[in-house]
């Protein structure tokens, strides 16, 4: 995961070099130089010379810094259904993007040698935030995908270069946990064009025990997101014995439905063992299938199955004429049927985002 192939003029740097942090846009000072985050849910109180809960904010006498600016620990082009995004421009590529941090702490992290990772422990290659698209078109991809490790902690960076890629014709997509407080998520919705959110699970004491951080808050950036427009797909991923109670599925099931509408899709992940839960089993197959009938049984439209190549459930279904519309071997597209946005059998409006260059 780490790293990516240099283009010429591009240069690795360590820790040695003198990198110079940028001043953080979300928060406020305190009275003693102590300074309080206003980026995420958490809003972390800083003493000067200390940094905030994800390492990757820094107060120096005073004055709050993001040391993650353009500081990117990893690329590569990826096609979009590896993030997974199913109903956004399939078949594309997204230059895909990371620096160092998270603001959660999943016990089960994917990426945790980025994300649970100090900026000065990772070499990296340092961009301007127009840099990041002329890059994507150079590699031909269609939208620059933030992801790997969290999005929402370097903020400042993302609403820039996503600007700077929307001037350009190249689309933004964010890879995120969904814990980001309002004024943030506002500014990034105002140029970024689609959001994958990790819905971890669907109770409070999931995400206090296993991510450090709160479903209320998650769930109101799926609510503020779908007010804002911004397409989004969902990735649940299903520990075992953790957080695939049925009762609790469908009660998320039916969250979805009320809040957000039946046309979000909602993709089942296959949990591997890494990091600190090494002594769970993967994800059943049979569990994911569970998950994924009683969601269809719930009403939602569009429920796959992740990390399983070849399994039915990586397929689109229309759901008015039920016919296969996207036929998908892990992330290749072997048959696409929609056209204009339409099933090319019956002619039912599919949701999504469609078009590419
Ligand atoms: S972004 Fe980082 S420093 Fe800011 S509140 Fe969240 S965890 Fe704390």
């Amino acid at each position: 995961m780490l790293g990516g192939s240099l283009l010429s003029g591009e240069v690795w740097r360590t820790r040695d070099f003198a990198y110079e942090p940028v001043e953080a846009r979300y928060y406020r000072k305190l009275d003693g130089e102590r300074v309080q985050c206003l980026l995420c849910p958490h809003e972390c109180v800083v003493a000067s010379g200390r940094r905030g809960h994800c390492q990757v904010r820094e107060n120096r006498d005073g004055t709050y810094f993001s040391l993650i600016y353009g500081r990117i620990a990893a690329f590569h082009n990826d096609p979009i259904e590896k993030k997974p995004l199913y109903h956004f421009m399939p078949g594309s590529l997204a230059f895909s993007l990371a620096t160092a941090g998270c603001n959660v702490n999943c016990k089960f992290c994917q990426n945790w040698e980025l994300a649970q990772r100090r900026p000065e422990d990772l070499p990296f290659v340092l961009y301007r935030p127009e840099e990041v698209s002329i890059r994507a078109l150079e590699w031909r991809s269609s939208s620059i995908a933030f992801t790997y490790n969290e999005p929402t902690v370097y903020t400042e960076f993302i609403v820039e270069a996503a600007a700077e890629a929307r001037s350009r014709g190249v689309k933004t997509v964010l890879i995120s946990n969904g814990y980001i407080n309002e004024k943030p998520l506002g500014d990034l919705c105002e140029v970024v064009d689609a959001y994958k959110i990790d819905l971890k699970a669907f109770t409070e004491s999931y995400y206090r025990e296993v991510v450090n951080g709160r479903l209320s808050s998650v769930l109101d950036t799926l609510i503020r997101l779908r007010e804002r427009k911004i397409w989004t797909e969902i990735v649940y991923l299903i520990v075992p014995t953790l957080n695939d109670d049925p009762k609790s599925l469908e009660q998320m099931a039916t969250w979805i439905r009320n809040n957000l509408g039946d046309d979000v899709p909602l993709h089942f992940s296959r949990f591997y063992p890494k990091y600190k839960l090494k002594n769970l089993p993967p994800t059943p197959i049979t569990a994911l299938e569970k998950a994924r009938n009683l969601c269809l049984d719930a009403g939602l439209h569009y429920v796959y199955i992740g990390n399983v190549p070849g399994h039915e459930g990586e397929n689109t279904y229309c759901p008015q004429c039920h016919k296969m519309l996207i036929q998908r071997l892990g992330y290749r597209i072997i048959k696409n049927h929609i056209q204009n946005g339409r099933c090319l059998h019956c002619g039912n409006e599919i949701a999504g985002v469609w078009q590419s260059f």
